[in-house]
């Protein structure tokens, strides 16, 4: 049966979002940014929490754990490389390894860069992929613990995921997002195809995501630093990937 998913608004721009397994009746909630938000979508749909799949340690995906831990007695996986920096975790989990929600089956990516420890969930079967705040819709993480080229390394594995591959990110960022990408790729028309949807979704009060890896790739100048044009129009033209990249996150720091 394939999985359903259920998304709505947490704390200020955050996103929380339900995976729900039909077949067990497992529910999984991605990250926990606040409490009361997810026990109001959990009421909503009528599903019970069996599990918390965390992607980094940050306290806007975390500080809502302990309440929820403490009510439906969840699991909580989180990455390995972060699990001392987050509270009440039951596993930890790195690249390769497979994380069940029910009989839906997730593949861990490591994707550092944002944090030296991040992690994504990908479930093939229903192309999902949870991907925290490394890619966000027309945009990426900061980079904050990792250095440029590795979060380029992390971005290059998760558009690498099937073109028809459905992303959940952390926040809604995306109108900020395109009229920055704007400034560096002026003439994209599937950037300009995208904000045109994103202002009728926004303007109908409905969120920008989910968006697929193979509409993001084409939209996204963070996913397009090895595209030769735009190296070009950059001053970098010849430069490795990672360093293209660095300019353009450089860049939208300054934005
Ligand atoms: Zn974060």
């Amino acid at each position: 049966m394939a999985a359903q998913t259920y998304l709505f608004p947490c704390l200020t721009d955050n996103f929380g979002v339900l995976v729900h397994d039909p077949a067990s009746g497992s529910t999984a909630s991605i990250d926990a940014p606040e409490a009361a938000p997810i026990e109001a979508a959990l009421q909503k749909t009528g599903w019970r929490l069996t599990d918390i799949l965390v992607t980094h340690h940050h306290g806007d995906h975390t500080a809502g754990i302990g309440a929820l831990k403490a009510h439906h007695r969840c699991r909580v996986v989180a990455p390995r490389g972060e699990a001392q920096r987050i509270a009440d975790v039951d596993e930890t989990v790195g690249e390769g390894d497979t994380v069940k929600v029910g009989a839906l089956e997730g593949r861990v990516i490591d994707t550092p860069g944002h944090t030296m420890g991040h992690i994504s969930y990908f479930f093939p079967a229903d192309k999902l992929a949870f991907v925290g705040d490394t890619l966000f819709s027309i945009g990426c993480g900061r980079v904050i613990e990792g250095t440029p080229q590795m979060m380029w390394n992390s971005l290059v594995k998760l558009r690498a995921l099937p073109d028809d591959t459905r992303f959940y990110c952390g926040h809604e960022y995306t109108k900020a997002n395109i009229r920055f990408a704007k400034t560096v790729e002026p003439n994209n028309q599937a950037l300009d195809a995208r904000a045109e949807e994103v202002d009728k979704l926004v303007a109908a009060g409905k969120p920008t995501i989910p968006a697929t890896i193979g509409a993001e790739k084409a939209a996204n100048p963070f996913l397009r630093a090895d595209n030769a044009e735009l190296a070009k129009s950059l001053g970098l033209a010849g430069a490795p990937a990672w360093k293209v990249f660095a300019e353009i996150r450089e860049r939208k720091n300054r934005f």
